[in-house]
Parts: structure tokens; C-alpha cells; sequence
């Protein structure tokens, strides 16, 4: 039997544009062998794709490695895709049934003798710490931040995507982008910051 744990990350729920990360990585229990364990950019999206993509990417990894036939249980703690997928939950929104279609699809590749388990997110740690590494890579692949040091541990940020500028305060940690003034987040742009020259001159 082969289980197959996945997760979605992303940065800012709630908006569809959030940075997501997706992590999934399985175990051949007869053969006690890990099979595969990654960690990757999720695009844009939000916390329900992510998670749809982590399941979507796992599978379609199972089938690269030939391994239809043979009994598989996926697990995730994603209360929605689990059922959505396996349960018969309803799926109201166009983007989510497009996701749970392909998924749908790819375990009938699989040879449909797959279990689907909701898992609390205690036992989801690996995928969960893959998931939110995934946000990361996919902020330094798009990370076309132009950064001019102001001094005193402010510096003048500018998205290369959106062209917007805000003010970072490495300091007391804040900056005036919407994300961290209103939704509290650390947002990219102090994440951002906050690699780049923590170790540096600017004591944090
Ligand atoms: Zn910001």
C-alpha cells in the first residue's frame, strides 16, 4: 500500500491572487521506501487551489511512476478537497470544479482502487512544512523587487509585477503595504527584506 500525504500553503487566504505553495510526498508501506517528496510554487491562487494542486501534482506523480494498480491511500487536511473528492461533497465554484475534475480524472487513470482520508493537521507536518517552503520559492522566482536602502533599516520597495512602492521598516518589522497594515501579515515585501539583509549591515 502506498500512502500519499499532501498540503496547500499561501500567503494572504482570502484574496485569489496570494502567493500558494504545495507540498506532497509519499511512502511505499510494503516496501517501506519513500517514493518521492516535493516541495514547489503553487502560482497564484488561493488556499483551496493550493490544495487541489498538491493532490492534482501527487497523483500525477503516481501515475509518472507506474504505479497504478496497486492500493493507494491519499491524506490530507483539507476537510474540502477530501470530501470534494472522495466524499461527494458538492462543489459550487467553476475553478474548484475544474481542479476536482482533473483530480477526478487522474485516479481513474490510477485505476480508481484509491482511498481518500482526512487527517488533522498534526499528522500532515511534512507536507504542511512543504507547502509553506513552496511560497517561498515561488516569491524568489518572481522576485523582481527593486530595493533601494534608505538607511536606518527603512528601505523604499518596489514590486516589479505591480510597480507599486512601499516603505519597509526593518526594524519595528512593519511595512505600508495593505497586507501588513490591514491584514497584519508579514507580507512579502518584509519577508523579503527581512532574507535579503537581516544577516547584513541592518541589525534585526
Ligand atoms: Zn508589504
Amino acid at each position: 500500500m502506498i500512502k500519499v500525504y499532501f498540503d496547500g500553503a499561501c500567503s494572504e487566504n482570502g484574496r485569489m491572487d496570494a502567493d500558494t505553495g504545495i507540498g506532497y510526498w509519499a511512502h511505499d508501506e510494503d516496501t517501506d521506501k519513500e517514493l518521492f517528496r516535493v516541495s514547489e510554487y503553487g502560482g497564484k491562487g488561493t488556499n483551496n487551489t493550493a490544495e487541489y494542486k498538491a493532490l492534482i501534482k501527487a497523483l500525477e506523480k503516481l501515475i509518472e511512476l507506474g504505479v497504478s494498480g496497486k492500493r493507494i491511500i491519499v491524506q490530507g487536511d483539507s476537510q474540502l478537497v477530501i470530501k470534494q473528492v472522495f466524499g461527494g461533497w458538492k462543489c459550487n465554484h467553476d475553478h474548484l470544479i475544474k481542479l476536482r475534475d482533473q483530480a477526478w480524472g487522474l485516479i481513474e487513470r490510477l485505476g480508481g482502487a484509491i482511498k481518500g482520508e482526512w487527517i488533522p493537521r498534526e499528522q500532515n507536518a511534512v507536507a504542511d512544512s512543504l507547502s509553506k517552503e513552496g511560497i517561498k520559492k515561488g516569491e524568489s522566482m518572481t522576485s523582481e523587487m527593486v530595493v533601494i536602502d534608505m538607511g536606518d533599516g527603512i528601505f523604499k520597495v518596489t514590486s516589479g509585477s505591480s510597480g507599486k512602492s512601499y516603505a519597509v521598516d526593518l526594524n519595528n518589522k512593519v511595512c505600508s503595504c495593505p497586507d501588513n497594515q490591514y491584514r497584519k501579515n508579514e507580507c512579502k515585501h518584509l519577508r523579503y527584506i527581512k532574507h535579503k539583509y537581516a544577516s547584513g549591515a541592518v541589525s534585526v
